[in-house]
């Protein structure tokens, strides 16, 4: 301890809300000062040791400081390799784009073109923008709601907290809080009826679009996966109109939702994937990957000094091939689906956890409130019966009948209001429980799980009882300030 007899991790958060932006995000929840860490397991400067299933906001597919990921890192280090290299041709860099292309939907690879970014997902968003852009010779871009693309100005456009009048903006299919009221499949079939007619409306006030963005699931939205069948409209809708189809799979990629890329769970090939995060093995890396007859570019169309990052090179080398050649995103399918049935069951003990969804590695719990009335949404769903949902992977509800379906108890009714200040006190909770989790969604009242695909099932369960003992804290603490959203009787 130093002279003071303050401890120096104090020191060091008191130092950084002084001296950091007031846009810093993470750390004002999480204040925590990490020294160390391995696979699944963050420790603090004092000491205390943290369970991280926030995992850099899931780049870590393989946790912190994978045995494969520093050896990759030590082997470029010591051989001398030049670290800088703008966009040259490197043997490491050869290699990274061969693990990528093994990677790849075979409809894509077969005659894709990699652009390297600039070093972050929003980078690459940029990028995809800009291509179609100059591909078609249209300005304007279809995107949606809840969607999330990054911070920088064509990112942020696209994203669904923004409002500009060349982005827009189609509802994006969700089962718990339905823009259009009906949820499941018809909610999911109604939302592409609109996408169409909007294009097909010669009074829409829509012009033909110079691209589509999506998310093959929702992450900063709110942990949303998009059904498969929607999926396929949006490729068949976009196709015949011949507009570029662009997949941001910054955060959904290299295995987390239980395939290596989302899109291969619905089975279409995007025009254009944007990918970032857990392809950089931890350090920064953004590529588009794209149809090759979109790469209409000049030499220098799109340039940047920081897009040779050999050690992320070979870093995300590292991790593709170990995703690839281990299995771990069946692996992550697999526990993803077995953490999904042990939170369902949490929700039915506190009514205060309003939904459980998600896909493979990428889980979302949304805090609701539950003695506030039921949405105005939810209202125009009186007598309409219970929510569809379009196949097991669609686990956000709770109760799954005979035919496979899932219904919603009280979906009929609409969901309770969105409870931010309950999903902090969850996060909170975690951490004093030693779990790191993120926050997320519209209301920011969805506690989101990014795991490392190579969590075990133990860490798994020690991850769940954590969760579950403190959404009881939380909702105990709730309760107990006037509240009802404690156990269920
Ligand atoms: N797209 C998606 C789907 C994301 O989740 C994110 C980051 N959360 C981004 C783009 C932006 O990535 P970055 O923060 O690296 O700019």
């Amino acid at each position: 301890m130093p002279a003071g007899g303050r401890p120096a991790h104090e020191g060091i958060l008191r130092r950084q809300s002084a001296r950091e932006s007031a846009a810093r995000t993470y750390a004002r929840a999480l204040p925590i000062v990490p020294v160390r860490a391995r696979g699944l397991t963050i420790e603090g400067a004092d000491g205390r040791r943290y369970l991280d299933c926030l995992s850099g906001a899931g780049t870590l597919a393989l946790g912190h400081n994978h045995p494969v990921v520093l050896a990759a890192i030590r082997k470029v280090l010591d051989s001398g390799a030049p670290l800088h290299v703008l966009d040259l041709a490197t043997p490491v860099k050869d290699a990274f784009i061969t693990e990528l292309f093994r990677t790849l939907p075979p409809g894509l690879t077969d005659r894709a073109r990699v652009q390297f970014c600039g070093p972050a997902g929003t980078d690459a968003v940029e990028a995809a923008l800009k291509l179609v852009r100059a591909a078609t010779g249209r300005t304007g871009v279809l995107a949606f709601t809840g969607a999330y693309h990054g911070m920088t100005a064509g990112s942020l456009e696209a994203s669904g907290g923004a409002f500009d009048v060349r982005v827009t903006r189609l509802p994006y299919p969700q089962d718990y809080r339905c823009p259009l009221g009906v949820g499941g499949e018809r909610g999911a079939e109604l939302a592409a009826r609109w996408a169409e007619s909007v294009l097909d409306d010669p009074k829409s006030g829509v012009r033909l679009p110079a691209g589509m963005i999506l998310e093959p699931v929702q992450g900063e939205g709110g942990v949303i996966p998009a059904p498969d069948a929607w999926m396929r409209r949006m490729r068949q809708i976009t196709a015949d109109r011949s507009i570029p189809l662009i997949a941001d799979e910054v955060q959904t990629g290299v295995g987390r939702t239980g395939a290596f890329w989302a899109v291969e769970h619905s089975g279409i090939v995007p025009d254009v994937m944007v990918l970032s995060k857990a392809i950089g093995g931890s350090l920064p890396l953004a590529v588009i990957v794209y149809r090759e007859d979109l790469d209409v570019w000049e030499p220098g169309a799109h340039a940047g000094t920081f897009r040779g990052n050999q050690l992320a090179m070979a870093a995300g080398t590292a991790t593709l091939a170990y995703v690839r050649t281990h299995g771990l995103a069946e692996r992550a399918a697999v526990l993803g689906a077995h953490m999904l049935a042990h939170l369902r069951r949490l929700a039915e003990t506190f009514p205060c956890v309003g939904d459980v969804r998600g896909r493979g590695l990428m889980i979302g719990v949304e805090m609701v409130d539950p003695e506030a009335e039921r949405g105005a949404l939810g209202k125009g769903l009186e007598g309409s019966g219970p929510a569809r949902v379009g196949g097991p992977d669609r686990p956000s509800e709770r109760g799954a009948a005979a035919d496979g379906t899932r219904t919603t108890p009280g979906a009929a009714r609409g969901p309770h209001p969105a409870a931010p200040e309950l999903a902090a006190a969850v996060q909170r909770e975690c951490l004093r429980r030693g779990l790191i989790v993120e926050l997320g969604g519209r209301h920011s009242s969805v506690v989101r799980l990014l795991p490392p695909l190579t969590i075990t099932d133990e860490q798994a369960a020690a991850v769940l009882d954590r969760l579950s003992d403190a959404v009881e804290a939380a909702a105990l603490g709730h309760a107990g300030r006037g509240g009802t959203a404690g156990r269920a009787e």
